[in-house]
């Protein structure tokens, strides 16, 4: 069987769904490579670096008709039609969120898998994309909002003075959010972090943080061990936390925020008048930008200045680290890959519960979304 890795066409998209390490994974298991021209140069693989690893260079339109194409991004409906019949792709898709490009999936006869459906069990954590992803995230979120202070992250006693550290207060502790804890620790900061799930405290705390409490025993842990939509807690509870975030953007010089609930909006937790009382010179980094942010000035996409508080609303932070994130990402989906199977026993087996709850589409047909999985 044949493997194709287009070059991503997304604009500003560095990430490509291949490494050299990934070619030389699959090439053993007995599959051909199909790169497109070009498809690593911004993550930093050459054509000749993939080709050592044994990959074939070709032109985009033989890449897409290799048997399984590997892509970061969605397709655009204009790769759709270079596609062979019954080609698998798989990639990040959010079905949930593109409803008429599933349905158009299915008419070009595509099987499809989401990266972003992969269940997330003890066993599929090496397939897990959203992780490696939203790790890189939080880390290029803290790195962007030091670049962005002028001011160091960590104290200093020197003989011309005392510098204070600086203080970053993170809004919710899922994978992006401990990692921007664990970054901006490492870099020196005071760390204060807020999660609605109690759960998250321990872990806020193991990596040097301190987790802050609205004082309400409510949890607002939902279903698969993710947050329930604020509008299912109590109007109390909703106030202490908007009071808390107040309070948080007096007294910090970097707000982080990284609050979202699966396949909806992102809450707006910040409001304007929480930022127009943040010192000057603050920073904010909003990772839920892309859902529409949790802070109501923050402008997706965009770096911009308001009441002297720099907003980074970039939507592409693991993107900006294009070596790493494809290197992850090209073994999450790789190892995705050779687990539906290798060479000549590639087989789609759909009591394979990590194969179906990330299937989207079949044999023409869209597949109706797996039940929830029974987390270990
Ligand atoms: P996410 O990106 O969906 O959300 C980020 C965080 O924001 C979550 O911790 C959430 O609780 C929090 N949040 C949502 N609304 C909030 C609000 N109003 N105020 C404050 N915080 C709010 O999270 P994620 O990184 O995808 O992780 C979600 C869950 O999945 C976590 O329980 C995580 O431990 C779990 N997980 C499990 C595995 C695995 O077992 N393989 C892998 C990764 C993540």
């Amino acid at each position: 069987l044949t493997v194709g890795v287009p070059k991503e066409i997304f604009p500003n998209e560095k990430r490509v769904a291949i490494s050299p390490t990934a070619v030389v994974n699959l090439v053993k298991k007995g599959f051909t490579v199909n790169i497109e021209k070009d498809a690593g140069v911004e993550a930093k693989f050459t054509n000749a670096e993939l080709e050592k690893a044994g990959a074939k260079i070709m032109a985009k339109n033989d890449v897409f008709q290799s048997d399984i194409v590997l892509k970061v991004r969605a397709p655009e409906v204009s790769e759709l039609p270079l596609f062979k019949d019954n080609a698998t792709l798989i990639s990040f898709l959010y079905p949930k969120q593109n409803a008429e490009l599933v349905e158009q999936l299915a008419q070009h006869k595509l099987n499809s898998f989401a990266m972003d459906m992969i269940p997330r069990i003890s066993r599929a954590q090496v397939f897990d994309a959203l992780s490696s992803m939203a790790n890189i995230a939080g880390y290029k979120s803290v790195v962007e909002a030091a670049n962005n202070f002028g001011r160091f992250f960590t104290g200093q006693i020197t003989a011309a003075g005392k510098v204070p550290p600086a203080k970053v207060f993170i809004i919710g502790g899922g994978v992006a959010g401990l990692s921007a804890v664990g970054t901006a620790r490492n870099m020196g900061a005071i760390v204060r972090a807020y999660d609605v799930r109690p759960a998250v405290k321990e872990q806020v705390e193991s990596l040097g943080g301190e987790f802050l409490e609205v004082g309400i025993q409510e949890s607002g842990a939902g279903e698969g061990g993710y947050a329930k939509d604020i509008s299912q807690m109590s109007q109390e509870f909703r106030d202490a936390q908007m009071a808390l975030y107040a309070k948080q953007c007096k007294e910090v010089d970097i707000v982080i925020t990284t609050a979202l609930v699966p396949g909806k909006k992102a809450p707006i937790l910040i409001t304007k008048a929480m930022v127009d009382a943040m010192k000057p010179g603050s920073v904010i980094v909003d990772l839920a930008a892309e859902a529409g942010g949790n802070v109501e000035t923050i402008k997706p996409g965009e770096l911009y200045r308001y009441n002297d508080v720099t907003h980074v609303g970039y939507t592409d932070l693991p993107s900006r680290l294009p070596t790493q994130s494809s290197t992850l990402y090209a073994n999450n989906i790789t190892k995705f890959l050779l687990s539906i199977g290798e060479k000549e026993h590639f087989n789609i087996n759909l009591e394979d519960e990590v194969v179906r709850g990330s299937i989207v589409t079949q044999n023409g047909s869209v597949v109706p979304p797996a039940p929830p999985p029974k987390l270990d």
